[in-house]
């Protein structure tokens, strides 16, 4: 007791000594300090000892976060901004604290790239990803959706073979969109694509949540099942990648992917194609005075001849856009169908036909010059139903015919206040002629760059109508050739 009493005023002295110290600081050092200030959208949160160890905290309380996108390092959520600055007095939070704020405010960030695709109307789509390679994969994986693999790798280990006689080359393939990728702090509660298989899904079908399905009922082949959903086969061999072709069964019960595509990105194809079409042959008729009237016989049976026609195809997502035929030769020409035609009158009684021509039934003409090429057919594409087939190649102002005799029942060929060429001409089928041709066939001939006949009048087959074009929403020169038999669309192909 007594040897402590003797301590007391040396441990005062201690005492103060420390209090003036913690206090006042060393005389010569005054009580400056270093400290960071983290601000959240510009509002201060509070002062931290070191930006470190925030950085430090933040990663080493992340696990979770680290563990599902697969990275090292998690970091600060944009609009965090840390400053250091000199300070005399500042309250100074632990780094457990400035956590605890910033946590609830806003998602923390994770290192990937912003890719941001920009269309030519300007229109932006930014998606996210955690690797860089993962959109050229990606997007490589989209491009053998819609061409041939083989022909894909071929193009680019520069291993494609010439052509000999027939066959197709490819010339071209890039993004008809700006793509730029850029480095970026990506927020975690953004979507960031972090693996192949669903960014390719993303970039088909414009979403993810596209999986409409359909139950397979008696009777259904791909091809109704297609139809009635407003898919392509195309397309519907592409949502659905374990059928091989149309013609595989279906059984009933079975469920099928009806996703309609929407792709993000315009992959465009440039083809050097060579190819042997048909030249059609004609039909000439003969008068025959030994033959009754209203009779016809045919003479010569047509042959059609073969011709080689070279061209240059862009592809754009698979389809083909209107093209121009760039050299062609005939290989084989056409024999002429011959067809007898009575002019012999009959004694007394029936005169048949009362004046009017003898069809040639069941042969149409067809509406261009030949050769042409068809850029795209009869059916349903991006959900919606191409009613007719585009044919182009035949060039701009090149003549447009009708394919039987018939009467002009409607034409379209101005569009006040927008232009010639204005997108709602027709439409968007911009100047168009409508021509009945009996038996409840009615022909659509789109596009047109010119009209040369008029609502009311009377055409033979093979008569101009108009001239090939670009008017309406078109993404060239071409016609659009739709027949629509008692009001339903109708396959132009199977006609020929
Ligand atoms: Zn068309």
């Amino acid at each position: 007791m007594n040897k402590f009493k003797q301590y007391i005023p040396i441990i005062i002295s201690i005492l103060i000594s420390f209090v003036i110290v913690v206090f006042m600081g060393t005389p010569k050092n005054d009580n400056v300090k270093e400290i960071y200030n983290v601000y959240l959208d510009g509002k201060l949160l509070g002062s931290i000892k070191s930006k470190k160890a925030l950085e430090n905290y933040i990663d080493k309380e992340q696990k979770e976060l680290k563990k599902e996108y697969n990275v090292d390092k998690i970091y600060v959520p944009n609009g965090i901004d840390i400053e250091k600055c000199v300070t005399h007095n500042a309250k100074i939070l632990s780094e457990k604290q400035i956590y605890n704020k910033i946590k609830n405010k806003k998602s923390f960030t994770i290192k990937g790239y912003i890719v941001s695709i920009t269309d030519k109307d300007g229109k932006e789509t930014k998606i996210n990803i955690l690797k860089k390679n993962l959109f050229d994969k990606a997007t490589n994986k989209v491009l053998r959706i819609f061409v041939d693999s083989k022909e894909v790798d071929n193009y680019k280990n520069d291993t494609q073979k010439e052509i000999k006689e027939t066959g197709s080359l490819i010339e071209n393939i890039y993004i008809d969109e700006t793509v730029t990728i850029k480095e970026a702090f990506i927020s975690t509660d953004e979507m960031i694509f972090d693996d192949v298989t669903t960014l390719t899904q993303y970039l088909l079908f414009g979403s993810l949540d596209k999986n409409q399905e359909y139950v397979v009922k008696p009777g259904d082949t791909i091809e109704t099942v297609a139809f009635n959903n407003k898919l392509g086969v195309e397309e519907f061999l592409i949502v659905n990648p374990e059928f091989t072709s149309s013609n595989n069964l279906l059984s009933v019960g079975q469920t099928v992917s009806i996703a309609l595509i929407d792709p993000i990105l315009s992959i465009v194809v440039e083809k050097h194609i060579v190819e042997d079409m048909d030249k059609l042959y004609e039909t000439i008729e003969k008068e025959d005075p030994s033959m009754y009237v209203g009779t016809t016989k045919t003479e010569v049976e047509g042959i059609n001849g073969v011709q080689r026609v070279t061209s240059k195809v862009k592809y754009i997502n698979g389809e083909a856009q209107p093209a121009l035929i760039a050299s062609s030769f005939v290989i084989t020409e056409p024999v002429n169908k011959v067809v007898l035609k009575g002019t012999k009158r009959y004694q007394s009684g029936y005169y048949g036909g009362g004046g009017s021509p003898a069809q040639v039934s069941g042969s149409w003409g067809w509406p261009t010059i030949s050769p042409y090429i068809i850029t795209s057919n009869f059916g349903y594409r991006w959900g919606r139903l191409h009613a007719g087939i585009d044919i182009s190649g035949c060039g701009f102002g090149s003549p447009i015919y009708s394919i039987a005799s018939g009467t002009v029942t409607e034409v379209v060929n101005s569009c006040p206040g927008q232009g010639y060429y204005g997108s709602k001409c027709g439409g968007g089928y911009g100047n168009v002629v409508y021509i009945d041709h009996g038996n409840g066939v009615v022909v659509k001939y789109g596009h047109l760059n010119s009209v040369t006949v008029s609502r009311g009048q009377r055409v033979s087959r093979g008569q101009v109508v108009g001239t090939m074009g670009n008017s309406g929403s078109s993404t060239g020169t071409h016609l659009h050739f739709e027949v629509r038999v008692n009001g339903s669309p109708t396959n132009p192909r199977s006609m020929y």
